[in-house]
């Protein structure tokens, strides 16, 4: 079985400002290594609105299949 699901993903081009950290209700993004946002998969449940925030417009809401053990 598998589903899909809306998760963000994060352009090269993300100039770690940390806009998108303080604006995600989840929890679901960090900056790794001082140069980009990295979204947590198990965190993230697409809701776009750190997309919407970004001001270099580097993320982009995509559709990622989730394949279920079971
Ligand atoms: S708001 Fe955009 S540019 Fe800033 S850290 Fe997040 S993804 Fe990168
Ligand atoms: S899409 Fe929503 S849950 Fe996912 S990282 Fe962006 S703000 Fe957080």
């Amino acid at each position: 079985m598998s589903q899909s699901k809306k998760i963000a993903k994060v352009d090269n081009l993300c100039v770690a400002c940390g806009t998108c950290i303080k604006d995600c209700p989840f929890n679901a993004i960090e900056i790794i290594h001082g140069r980009k946002a990295k979204i947590d998969l198990e965190k993230c449940v697409g809701c776009g609105k750190c997309s919407k925030i970004c001001p270099a417009s580097v993320i982009e809401i995509v559709t990622r299949e989730v394949h279920d053990e079971n």
